[in-house]
């Protein structure tokens, strides 16, 4: 498959939830402090390995989206509360790390014994 990928409409479903609706037809759902933790500049998470170098309980609770700037036509940089603005977030990394139902789907009724690693 070789359909382009690229972002149709964008739109805050709510206070600090970015919605993008996807031209594949996907609604995708992106809590901007998860953009944060998982920001894919060389400071926050390692080139070579993919890991992350920052810790997610650095990031404020109450971090926020001020501004977006799309890359090319291939990645959006977002610029966040705390002052961070290095992170290219490609349209394809975006589009799998989706935190939808769908994608991500909610467990019912689980036990709070989930692994972190
Ligand atoms: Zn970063
Ligand atoms: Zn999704």
């Amino acid at each position: 498959m070789t359909q382009v990928l690229e972002p149709k409409d964008m739109e805050w479903l709510s206070k600090g939830v970015l919605g993008i609706q996807w031209s594949d037809g996907h609604k995708g759902v992106y809590p901007v402090r998860y953009l944060r933790q998982h920001c894919p500049c060389a400071a926050c998470t390692d080139e070579w390995t993919g890991e992350l170098r920052i810790t997610p309980d650095d990031i404020p609770m109450f971090v926020a989206v001020q501004d977006v700037e799309p890359v090319g036509r291939y990645a959006l940089k977002f610029n966040f509360s705390d002052g961070h603005d290095t992170g290219i977030y490609s349209y394809n990394f975006l589009r799998k790390n989706c935190q939808c139902d769908i994608c991500v789907p909610v467990k019912p009724e689980q036990p709070k014994s989930r692994r972190l690693m």
